[in-house]
């Protein structure tokens, strides 16, 4: 059986369902492709803490429904590991109803004109003459295998990135490293007892707890918690024993609401996003944020991206590379050049023990303000004269080296995605100059070379 669309969408998640909610809006035939059915649609694993600037952003296009918003925020409480020092860094944001969440973009792009196709599993790009050309997918409850036929295909399944991953040989398959990714378990809880400033999401940063992560809690409200933590990949730790170890006894548990687990992409920007005929949004382009790991927003935002680009292609009926690689550059200049400066101080902070960070958190090395720039917007280059000054009268001169060290390579790599190639001509000369400043990089912080996956 084969289907014919202007565009289809693998996977419904924030990403796709915001995807082809735009593109019907701009007036294409959209397919939309879900493995998950009924009342599993919009159901996602996450913290599910969203920054007011991406809702503000979406709002343009989208008016949100107050009803997916349950808790306002207002900033961060960062506690180091001996949990002597709370920094508060302030910036306004919800915890979702992510479930309500995930399930209003459906329903909004099927409003839009959408066809959602649910419980459909995409399995594999169709390639035609060096094109994408559709997907095959295959109906989970009936096995019915089906090919749905587009002039362009969107993979935004998540990190699995099902669709790019396929297309060996292609530059978007890129694999991803288990260096450059976290795993992270979650549950939701009703806790016996109340939180404290539940309009604060807190961050713990504990090497043993959370070895090159953190773990959290994102209040819903004082007594509807949600709790979880993140380990770096190359660790290979399953979170949910440290979870039920360190973090779950902290808590008087009435009752769980939703329990789960999921892998996060932490790292630089892929080298493309686009191929004939196929581009790969949120988190199955990699484009989380490397320090926290929230990529709800960069989901919208891809999502924004790649329509404008898709819609253009439609206007000019070319629905190649070469005209898709203008998301390629658009990610870059707005999104891409600060991943690429958060990931470089994301391996930075993955080599710091509990003394370094009870060290730098108690001595307000990073004050609040600092802080906030550097995790929600990227680096501040006004703080490599700070670290000057403070090497030269803190006990931790090796720690404030590689400290600094890290900002001024963040805002070096930084400026070379800035200036990723307008097309594929310029790429593999650009990539290595980026490995090869990567590598100077981890070589000074202790660091092998990148590793290929
Ligand atoms: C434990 C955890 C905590 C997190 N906390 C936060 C947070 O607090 N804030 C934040 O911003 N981000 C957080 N994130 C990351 C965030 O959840 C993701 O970045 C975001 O959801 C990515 O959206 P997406 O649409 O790209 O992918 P997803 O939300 O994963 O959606 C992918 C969709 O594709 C569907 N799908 C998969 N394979 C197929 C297939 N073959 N065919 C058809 N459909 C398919 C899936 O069912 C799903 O609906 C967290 C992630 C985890 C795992």
């Amino acid at each position: 059986m084969t289907e014919q669309y202007d565009v289809v969408v693998a996977g419904a998640g924030t990403a796709g369902a915001y995807a082809s909610y735009l593109l019907a809006k701009a007036g294409l035939k959209v397919a939309l492709l879900e493995s998950k059915s009924g009342d599993q649609i919009g159901v996602k694993t996450c913290g599910d803490g969203l920054g007011l600037h991406h809702v503000e952003r979406m709002s343009k296009y989208l008016t949100p429904n107050p009803k997916v918003f349950q808790n306002k925020i207002e900033g961060v409480e960062l506690i180091s590991p001996d949990q002597k020092t709370t920094l508060i860094v302030r910036g306004e944001g919800y915890v979702l109803d992510r479930f309500a969440w995930g399930k209003w973009l459906v329903e909004e792009a099927v409003r839009a004109g959408a066809v959602l196709y649910e419980g459909h599993t995409a399995t594999a790009p169709i390639v035609e003459n060096g094109s994408v050309v559709g997907v095959k997918a295959v109906e989970r409850i009936s096995g019915v295998a089906k090919e749905f036929r587009a002039r362009v295909v969107i993979d935004s399944t998540g990190s699995a990135a099902v669709l790019r991953s396929k297309l060996i040989g292609w530059l978007v398959s890129e694999p991803l490293h288990p260096e450059d990714v976290s795993h992270a378990y979650r549950e939701i809880i009703y806790s016996e007892e109340p939180l404290e400033n539940p309009q604060y999401i807190k961050i713990y940063l504990d090497m043993v707890v959370a070895p090159g992560g953190y773990w959290w809690i994102f209040p819903r409200n004082a007594t509807m918690l949600n709790v979880g933590l993140g380990i770096w990949g190359i660790l290979k730790q399953n979170p949910r024993i440290n979870y039920e170890k360190f973090i779950l006894p902290k808590f008087k548990v009435r009752g769980k609401y939703h329990i789960g687990g999921g892998f996060i992409p932490t790292r630089r920007p892929l080298k493309s996003l686009v191929g004939n005929g196929i581009v790969a949004l949120g988190d199955a382009a990699a484009a989380v944020n490397p320090i926290h790991g929230g990529g709800i927003g960069q989901a919208l935002l891809t999502a924004e991206l790649s329509s404008k680009v898709i819609t253009k292609a439609f206007e000019k009926g070319d629905f190649s590379e070469k005209t898709l690689w203008e998301y390629n550059v658009l990610y870059m200049r707005e999104w891409g050049y600060r991943q690429a400066q958060l990931d470089v101080l994301r391996l930075m902070l993955q080599t710091l023990d509990n003394d370094d960070l009870n060290f730098g958190l108690s001595r307000k090395i990073l004050t609040e303000d600092e802080i906030y720039h550097l995790a929600a917007k990227g680096t501040n280059l006004s703080l490599l004269d700070k670290f000057k000054v403070m090497m030269q009268f803190l006990g931790r001169p090796a720690l404030l080296r590689k400290l600094s060290t890290s900002i001024q390579y963040a805002k070096e790599i930084g400026d070379l995605y800035l200036a990723y190639p307008e097309d594929r001509a310029g790429l593999e000369r650009w990539h290595a100059e980026v490995v090869k400043k990567y590598n100077e990089f981890r070589e000074k912080i202790g660091l092998g070379p990148l590793p290929t996956a």
